[in-house]
């Protein structure tokens, strides 16, 4: 009788843990977002093509802009606006012996890009990305900078190869845009919408359909997206 009574007693324990446990199982089962992100932008064909795809998809995402290209290109970045993408700073220049210079260069091309972007959409956007990333390019004095600007650094966790060759094969973009990703619950993935990324244009639907297929959320990075960079070099 008494074995019984245990038996019972661990039975409903455990059927209460389950009950508490379920739902947070399915959440972190069902949290998987995908940030698409697209550098360089905005250029005419390229960038124009990428925002038919995503409308026709119903997907949002982000363009990291560089100031210097916008002149003349007004429509394509009141059209990201429009459609409902958002646009992050990637320097004015894109010029590295410029950016790069120090910190203060640094900050002043962000700043001119973020100006540019306000004057043409009014949008003051607060997120940026490095051109070719932040690793060795960011220290915490400039981490720590940026965050007192309200500036928010983004990187990526998987990315396609169309920025270093504008000729990749249609194939091999589609294998890197859907490798194994280190955080498959949150990826931010890399692509290029220059004028010469004609194959990015290609491949999108289909890795699109790809993260759609598993179930994925697709999102656009916002002042409230939380931060993901490289490990900061000392
Ligand atoms: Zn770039």
């Amino acid at each position: 009788m008494k074995l019984k009574s245990t038996t019972c007693c661990i039975i409903i324990l455990l059927l209460v843990l389950s009950i508490f446990t379920i739902p947070t199982k399915v959440y972190s089962k069902d949290q998987k977002l995908i940030y698409l992100t697209f550098d360089d932008g905005p250029g005419y064909n390229v960038t124009e093509n990428i925002l038919d795809i995503l409308k026709s998809e119903n997907v949002k995402a982000t363009f990291f802009v560089i100031g210097s290209k916008i002149p003349g290109r007004e429509s394509t970045l009141n059209r990201m606006k429009s459609e409902g993408h958002s646009i992050g700073l990637h320097t004015y220049s894109h010029e590295y012996r410029k950016i790069y210079k120090n910190n203060e260069s640094f900050i002043n091309e962000m700043n001119a890009a973020g100006n540019t972007i306000k004057n043409v959409t009014g949008i003051s956007s607060k997120i940026i990305r490095f051109p070719s990333g932040s690793n060795g390019h960011m220290n915490e004095a400039l981490l720590n900078e940026l965050h007192s600007m309200n500036y928010k650094v983004f990187d990526w966790n998987l990315c396609l190869s169309d920025g270093i060759n504008h000729n990749t094969p249609v194939s091999k973009l589609y294998r890197e845009g859907t490798e194994k990703c280190v955080n498959p619950s949150r990826i931010f993935l890399l692509a290029h919408c220059g004028a010469e990324n004609k194959n990015t244009c290609t491949v999108l639907p289909q890795i699109i359909k790809y993260y759609k297929n598993l179930g994925y959320e697709f999102r656009p990075i916002t002042d409230t997206t939380p931060e993901y960079h490289f490990r900061i070099s000392k």
